[in-house]
């Protein structure tokens, strides 16, 4: 069947020409009539079987006159943000429908200028979608059509809490579609708040799950965390680690220890110049340096394949700065982790983090790490469990098996 069969209005015919398609792939057939009804859809597909398309070409069909900003879609990486509304802005090519992507780890400036002119699409990801939604730059009263793309990745990547306020805040009567490579438990839970009647859709085979952060707390005395972290430099089999520190001078003092204990360390944070940043970046993306020592708003935008690991070495002050940290590993399904020391003092931090993520962490304990007693409980959170013991799951933790592990040379 081509996609004149389709009933796409002519104008998105002509987009999807002008991309140089000419038969719909099998989540298209099914999807577009599907979307094209108005009713809700839980479709699952993959990245790569046309899935983009598969709700874009209906939604630009059904949108009419602009002005208003009445399509809504949550992306959960700034790359898929940025593709997804590639797409529809080519697709949309000989309609006057506007879209914007927002995401982070860019300035506002741009952004803010774009919504102020009008926009019938927005393509966001969650976090930058709710600063301006607090600073009331965008409302979403008026959305019709919700989509949540790649929803088991924005679950796996701790977003939950965010998207289900994002959800609240658009108007009950809408058609709400979400895609996702698989649908576990915690996904039907979110859809069946979200979606009424939904349309099901499967397509092709669902990969398996892979969670891809593993997290883990490391509880340790304050005087001690600088001998944990190089301990866990040193045990952990690494490509690159993203070090976490609230405050720049914290970071330079991380910096000159790591240095002095022979390791190949970079610094961004928001004293360094544009320059020494530019070239810290360069030197990490490219392997020079192995660690890198960083702030949150430094790192907001850092988007480094093969980050394999964060350690967060304070624990970040507001629980959605833990999100951003941890996003920066674990990228495009790469297995990551994201360790945290954590001292006595953090506990009310630890809790307001785990229940901004909707998950316990677990707790670990370095082996063969010489550990000071506390004086007090370390935290009063404890994995699934007990304390200090070893999830069963995944193998990540394997890395730290007695014997030192290995540590890859990069440069
Ligand atoms: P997606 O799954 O949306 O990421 O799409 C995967 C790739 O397939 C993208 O490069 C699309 O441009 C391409 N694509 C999607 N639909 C079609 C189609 N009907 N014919 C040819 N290429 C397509």
């Amino acid at each position: 069947m081509p996609f004149k069969a389709l009933k796409l209005s002519d104008n998105v015919l002509r987009g999807v020409q002008a991309a140089g398609y000419t038969d719909p792939t099998p989540i298209q057939l099914r999807a577009i009539p599907a979307v094209l009804t108005g009713g809700d859809l839980i479709a699952s597909a993959q990245t790569g079987t046309g899935k983009t398309a598969a709700f874009a070409l209906p939604v630009l069909t059904r949108l009419g006159a602009h002005g208003r900003t009445r399509v809504l879609v949550l992306e959960p990486t700034r790359e898929l943000a940025a593709q997804v509304e590639t797409a529809f802005r080519d697709f949309a090519r000989f309609t006057d429908i506007r879209t914007v992507a927002i995401f982070g780890g860019v300035g506002y400036g741009n952004q803010r200028a774009e919504l102020k002119r009008g926009v019938d699409i927005i393509v966001a990801t969650p976090g930058r979608l709710m600063d301006y939604l607090k600073e009331r730059t965008i409302s979403l009263q008026d959305i019709n059509i919700l989509i949540l793309d790649e929803v088991d990745r924005m679950l796996d990547m701790g977003f939950l809490p965010v998207v289900k306020d994002i959800i609240a805040r658009c108007p009950r009567e809408r058609q709400t579609l979400f895609f996702s490579a698989t649908v576990p438990p915690e996904i039907a839970a979110v859809a069946s708040f979200a979606l009424r009647n939904p349309a099901k859709i499967e397509v092709g085979v669902a990969r398996s799950v892979t969670t891809s952060v593993n997290h883990a707390l490391y509880p340790v005395a304050a005087e001690q965390k600088f001998e944990l972290l190089e301990a866990l430099l040193a045990k952990t089999e690494f490509d690159s680690v993203l070090v976490f520190s609230r405050t720049k001078h914290g970071a330079d003092k991380i910096a000159r220890r790591l240095k002095a204990a022979n390791h190949s360390v970079a610094v961004l944070h928001a004293n360094r110049s544009q320059n020494q940043r530019i070239e810290a970046l360069a030197g990490f993306k490219s392997g020079k340096y192995e660690v890198m020592v960083a702030t949150d708003i430094a790192a907001r935008g850092i988007d480094v394949a093969g980050v394999s690991h964060v350690i967060n070495y304070d624990v970040p002050e507001k629980p959605e700065d833990y999100v951003h940290r941890i996003g920066r590993t674990g990228r495009a399904q790469a297995v990551g982790d994201a360790f945290t020391l954590v001292t006595p003092e953090n506990a009310g931090d630890i809790r307001d983090i785990q229940r901004f993520i909707g998950q316990k962490i677990p707790e670990l304990k370095l082996e063969g790490f010489d550990y000071r007693p506390f004086t007090a409980r370390p935290v009063p959170v404890s994995a699934p469990g007990g304390a200090h013991s070893k999830p069963s799951r995944q193998g990540g933790w394997n890395r730290f098996g007695g014997g030192g592990g290995r540590r890859r040379a990069r440069y």
